[in-house]
């Protein structure tokens, strides 16, 4: 589905800039995971598409958010697939650069019939989001209302964004994951920080208890700028700012994939708080998306758009 809107419109949109990374999974079910030089004749192979970046990116667009996403893809037969997906969930691609003599990144999954996986990760162009291509990114970043960033671009160009924006006064919206630490002096810069339960003890460098997730929020909010949301799965989240701490329970739904749970609730929550939507409201918007997106088989399939969202919530 694709929202057209009028050039008025346009320019009272709040901007939203995802700088993050795209994927494409190779999937192969399997009924065992294979031993070192054993070939299975008889897998079973599907494609989707991910990355953290891409999957907020969707997320934030399809929840009525005006977004451009940056990313760097190769110049295979995958990138204009993935191109026309965002451009089909209303996304700005303008952005988007396809790297000659480069891969788009890949995944290789095999799942076995036990559930078992494992993974092989090619970032392929991912990694090429550094040095003078940040340059260009710059006039978006510095134009934006909000920046949102996770960690599976370089580190490096994700702290030099983080400070950055932070001198030209864009939000940042920051989602730790893959966790990695982060140090205080960047932390402190992030407006927002939307974490799961492994991402805020690798933050915290300890490990925690969660049967007191609104205390771990708190001690995270100490190192922040202005509000800390913890995501506990099925358990919902907790949001804390200087103003209020609050547990938001998740919905109850049939869970059949929770692939981008995370992703769904990030992006669906900056598109709302992008627009001054009240904190609290914005959390259990983020709280109806995701747990729509776990009733649903695969990662950016599965984000649902603002009107499923509202119709799901009433
Ligand atoms: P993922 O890595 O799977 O994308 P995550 O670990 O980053 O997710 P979670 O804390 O698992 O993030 O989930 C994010 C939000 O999604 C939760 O706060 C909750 O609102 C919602 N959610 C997750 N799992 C479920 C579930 N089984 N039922 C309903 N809502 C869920």
């Amino acid at each position: 589905m694709v929202i057209y809107i009028s050039n008025d419109e346009m320019e009272k949109c709040k901007k939203i800039v995802v700088v993050g990374s795209t994927n494409v999974d190779l999937i192969a079910r399997v009924s065992h995971l294979p031993e070192p030089g054993e070939t299975i004749g008889d897998a079973e192979y599907c494609l989707s598409y991910g990355g953290k970046g891409a999957n907020q990116a969707i997320a934030a667009a399809r929840s009525g958010g005006h977004v451009s996403f940056i990313s760097c893809l190769g110049d295979d037969a995958y990138a204009d697939t993935l191109i026309t997906s965002f451009v089909d969930s209303g996304i700005d691609v303008d952005y988007i650069q396809k790297c000659v003599r480069h891969s788009t990144g890949i995944a290789f999954i095999f799942v076995a019939e036990n559930g078992e996986n494992c993974i092989a990760v090619a970032p392929g162009a991912n990694n090429l989001l550094r040095g003078e291509r940040m340059d260009t990114i710059l006039p978006v970043i510095k134009e934006a209302d909000a920046l949102v960033l996770q960690l599976e671009i370089p580190y490096e160009s994700v702290i030099s964004l983080i400070e950055y924006a932070h001198t030209v006064d864009t939000k940042i919206i920051l989602n730790p994951a893959p966790a990695k630490q982060i140090p205080s002096y960047i932390l402190e810069k992030v407006d927002i920080l939307i974490l799961n339960e492994t991402e805020a003890m690798l933050i915290a460098g300890q490990s925690l208890d969660f049967s007191e997730p609104i205390g771990i929020a708190r001690s995270l909010l100490r190192r922040v700028g202005q509000v800390v949301i913890l995501t506990l799965g099925e358990k919902g989240s907790v949001i804390v700012s200087d103003e209020m701490e609050k547990q938001i329970p998740s919905y109850v739904v049939n869970t059949v994939d929770t692939t981008g749970a995370g992703d769904t609730f990030c992006g669906a929550f900056v598109a709302q708080w992008v627009e001054g939507v009240d904190l609290q409201d914005c959390v259990q918007f983020a709280t109806a998306a995701a747990a729509l997106s776990v009733t649903r088989i695969g990662a950016q399939v599965s984000i649902p758009y603002q009107k499923e969202v509202i119709e799901f919530m009433r």
